[in-house]
């Protein structure tokens, strides 16, 4: 009895060492065992982290603090609030921020040269989202139009969102090859242009690598060769769309200088969002040709592509243009600028190949370094044939100061 006991435990210990062995395997025995998650270690490494994140297009200098002291001691963070509705034509008055983020949408909406009175937007849940309704809504648009599918004609250096957009949105897309600096080349669009069908071009203002800036100019010239085409443009402005409204190359993003139907921008790149969002601005034309989607319940028009959508971040960007404002907006996009062209001068001077696409973009590219200089500033990876090969690049934001790109070309080996 005893001994069988014993052995009945003995077997239980085997199927138990089997079990967490067959378990180790799973996760990666050569990492060991994770150690339980701790808010306090999360918290530390997110604070030494950003000193040193040099890789992406993301601002790490929030300025939200008195945001949410706001938030928490006027007891708004204990109630669900939701922007399940239209900001410009929603009757529902229920626990919502509907009015602040219209009001985020007509401050934004005149610095791309839209008229208030011509004027329908949203506050997004990020870039992408942005460029959803882009396509969404050109492709709607169109459809309406000429009771055609338009074909999407995006460069092979756009942000990736729009082809994976093109895919879940079941519409033709056509890549049109990019120059050495990432701009679409005309000549391509051409060779690529089909006659018969409405065109939704995406124009990348910034594409993702190497900042490059499709020429809306030469673009549209070979459009306009074709008039027998309806075309609807849509500009990809995530990143350059937030600070150059604040600098003198603002008429790149002006729809009265550059036309386009809608744009897409991001709010934790520039603005300094602390979660991902963005915002979609387009024409009341455009919004009045949609699928307006009658929902009874909602007392309205859903016209977006989404129910529910957040009401905190409607309202922290509203927080942001009041506390922040032009003035801050503007310091920060010439601080940027200025210190990309700052370190594009300092790699030349190092002789360390390097490329900035001047005079719009705070992204600098160049030879990749080792790659322990790659993981220390989380710097993100890129090839080039053209351009010898393996490539970084450093996007400047607000929180990449002199001194930390100081640090970075310390760490670069010296002029042979
Ligand atoms: C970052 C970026 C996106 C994607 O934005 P998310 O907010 O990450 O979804 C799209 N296009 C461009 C040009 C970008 O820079």
């Amino acid at each position: 009895m005893k001994q069988g006991m014993f052995l009945g435990f003995k077997r239980k210990i085997l199927a138990l060492l089997a079990a967490a062995a067959l378990l180790l395997a799973a996760c990666g025995a050569a990492a060991g065992p994770r150690e339980p998650a701790s808010l306090d270690r999360l918290a530390a490494s997110i604070r030494e982290q950003k000193t040193r994140m040099l890789g992406y297009p993301v601002n790490h200098d929030i300025q939200l603090r008195d945001f949410y002291r706001w938030y928490i001691d006027n007891g708004v963070c204990s109630v669900m609030v939701n922007n399940a509705g239209d900001p410009f034509h929603s009757e529902e008055d229920y626990l919502n921020t509907l009015d602040f983020e219209r009001e985020v949408i007509e401050f934004f909406g005149p610095l791309y040269g839209f008229d208030k009175d011509n004027l329908w937007g949203i506050v997004t849940f990020s870039g992408t989202d942005g460029n959803d309704h882009g396509i969404y809504f050109g492709s709607k648009y169109l459809e309406k139009k000429t009771k055609q599918k338009p074909i999407v004609y995006v460069s092979d250096a756009a942000h990736y969102s729009n082809m994976r957009l093109a895919d879940l949105q079941n519409l033709e897309l056509r890549l049109i090859p990019a120059d050495v600096h990432g701009r679409m080349i005309p000549e391509e669009l051409e060779k690529a242009l089909v006659p018969d069908r409405p065109a939704l071009m995406v124009y990348a203002m910034g594409t993702t690598f190497k900042g490059g800036v499709d020429d809306q100019e030469g673009l549209n010239a070979v459009l306009a060769k074709h008039p027998s085409i309806v075309v609807y443009r849509h500009v990809d402005a995530a990143l350059f769309g937030g600070y150059l409204p604040y600098t003198k190359f603002r008429d790149a993003v002006n729809r009265k200088v550059q036309p386009f139907d809608s744009i897409a921008v991001s709010g934790h790149k520039f603005f300094g969002m602390d979660e991902p969002a963005g915002f979609f601005l387009t024409t009341s034309e455009v919004m009045d040709n949609q699928n307006p989607y009658q929902v009874t319940y909602l007392n309205g028009s859903m016209p977006m592509i989404n129910c529910s959508r957040s009401a905190v971040a409607p309202l922290k960007l509203w927080w942001l243009i009041q506390h922040v404002g032009e003035k801050g907006f503007t310091e920060q996009a010439e601080q940027i600028l200025e210190n990309a062209v700052w370190l594009k001068e300092k790699l030349d001077a190092k002789g360390w190949p390097a490329w900035l696409e001047q005079p719009l973009s705070n992204t600098v590219y160049f030879k990749r370094p080792s790659s322990e200089v790659v993981t220390k500033y989380a710097l993100a990876p890129d090839h080039d044939d053209r351009l010898g090969g393996d490539l970084s690049h450093i996007v400047v934001m607000q929180h990449i100061t002199k001194e930390t790109l100081q640090g970075f070309l310390n760490d670069l080996p010296a002029k042979k």
